[in-house]
């Protein structure tokens, strides 16, 4: 198998260097100095030039074509499945789609940003059509006469459909509406912590509850960035969380998200480092991961009653007394509209407009021009408010700017498949509760590192999962179950 060990030890490069791209993000993200960016930028380039000529190098071609893949052992096929995927996808792209294609997202981020600040759909909408035009035709090019949009959404979450997400979908969304109209509607609300909390002391608690989820520090750091974020694998899984004085949940949560997805990259299996399949398997699975550390365990009453504790011992005397109330506090759902500072419950509605939004413009029966009117009137009704102007609409986000289409919906599929694993994990550790309001969820999240995050790629997303939950294919049900009987509770419904 000489032909397998030249493409194995060809990957292992192509992986490390690709980690390194990512440290360089990383650290223009965080300690990079001001100006050095047109030098970074010009860095960053060099580096993606030189890794999409590694992935598309026509000796990986030959490699992949001399192998005999019946002679190879479940590992080995996994890591042809994977290396096989990307080498075919990449070549499937045109040379000058893809270099178009990087060029007009790159001015159509900046285009973006300026119109969010300006409110200013009009002013957008134009480049938003050159970028919806390029990944209709780069969607064609992908899916080889099959679906466009499962073709997008494939290099997020291999193997989905847009049927299948739907299905799900479509039973979510009035199950939520219905629970957030009875949650607006409730008598009891709770109500907000206020005060000031000293931001030292933030960074050194986060620092804390990392640690208590699993986060291993020697392979591992927290700094403060302007948007929370995980990067890398392996050896070396970095974070970062932001701080506010008036807001420390903003930092304790966004934290415990991250280290959701830190754990996963770290737990994954050590024979895998610098492989293909040695990262997590695909964009769902990761979001599974950062979610059921934040809400399921994270924002339970259990580990909240815990955190309050906590707190109070650093923070001194807080202006919610008791753990109920601080609960409460925690989980409160309140109007808004912004997707990244949503509850639990209206989360989901946030995402799915978007997908439904996001498959019609690639199918070509939303045009960009009417996006902002399809996006207020849906809001309307999924929301019960009128949306005030576009940086709290359809401009909030910089995903489709990015060209970033069939993205989305793995958020939510993130959010099913969480509460498919809590029903699992509660089923095989039925004392979670119990450690987790010890201040030990680590005891939680180890079942999580046997279960599913050590296998990394080995398996096929929807099959890890499943593996995971003892055979049962995955649905909404458990992720609706889990919410009502939380926030009835919680909102004495
Ligand atoms: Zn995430």
């Amino acid at each position: 198998m000489n032909a397998y060990d030249d493409l194995m030890a060809f990957e292992r490069q192509t992986q490390a260097l690709a980690q390194v791209a990512g440290r360089l993000g990383w650290d223009q993200e965080t300690v990079m100095p001001r100006g050095a960016g047109a030098q970074r930028a010009e860095e960053s380039e060099a580096m993606e030039q030189m890794l999409h000529a590694r992935r598309t190098d026509p000796r990986v071609g030959d490699w992949l074509a001399a192998i005999d893949a019946g002679r190879l052992d479940p590992v080995g096929q996994a890591n042809l499945r994977h290396i096989q995927r990307r080498f075919e996808r990449t070549n499937r792209v045109p040379a000058r789609l893809a270099g178009e294609l990087a060029r007009v997202t790159s001015a159509a981020q900046r285009s973006w940003a300026e119109a969010r600040e300006a409110d200013d759909f009009a002013a957008f909408a134009p480049v938003l059509e050159k970028v919806v035009a390029l990944k209709r035709d780069e969607a064609a090019a992908l899916a080889d006469g099959g679906d466009a949009y499962d073709a997008l959404l494939d290099d997020f979450e291999p193997g989905a459909t847009q049927a299948e997400l739907q299905q799900m979908f479509d039973a979510l969304r009035p199950r939520l509406v219905d629970l957030r109209d009875r949650i607006m509607g409730a008598a009891y609300q709770p109500a907000p912590l206020t005060g000031d909390f000293d931001e030292q002391a933030q960074m050194k608690l986060t620092r804390e509850i990392a640690k208590t989820f699993g986060y291993d520090m020697a392979r591992g750091r927290i700094d403060k960035a302007v948007h929370p974020f995980s990067s890398g694998s392996g050896q070396d899984v970095r974070i970062t969380t932001r701080t506010s004085a008036t807001d420390p949940f903003g930092s304790i949560f966004s934290t415990i998200h991250e280290v959701g997805h830190a754990c996963y990259e770290q737990n994954i299996d050590d024979d895998y480092l610098l492989t293909p399949w040695g990262a997590g398997v695909s964009m769902g699975v990761h979001e599974s991961q950062s979610r059921i550390y934040e809400n399921q365990l994270g924002r339970s009453q259990a580990f909240t009653a815990w955190l309050h504790g906590r707190m109070s011992e650093v923070f001194g005397p807080m202006s919610i007394a008791d753990t109920e109330a601080f609960y409460g506090a925690v989980n409160r759902v309140t109007p808004g509209f912004i997707r990244t500072e949503s509850d639990e419950v209206q989360y989901n509605l946030h995402v799915l407009l978007r997908f439904d939004l996001e498959r019609g413009m690639i199918a070509g029966k939303l045009a960009v021009s009417d996006l902002e009117e399809a996006w207020n009137s849906r809001f309307q009704a999924d929301f019960g408010v009128t949306v005030d102007r576009p940086s709290n609409g359809c401009l909030q986000d910089v995903h489709w700017s990015v060209g970033l289409f069939g993205y989305f919906p793995t958020y939510s599929l993130g959010n099913v498949y969480a509460g498919c694993l809590m029903k699992a994990l509660r089923a095989q550790v039925p004392e979670v509760d119990t450690h987790l309001a010890r201040g030990e969820p680590a005891q939680a999240t180890k079942w999580l590192a046997e279960n599913l995050q050590r296998h990394g790629g080995l398996f096929e997303p929807k099959e890890v999962v499943t593996r995971a939950c003892g055979g049962e294919a995955p649905s909404e049900a458990p992720l609706l179950d889990y919410l009502e009987t939380k926030f009835t509770g919680l909102y004495k419904l």
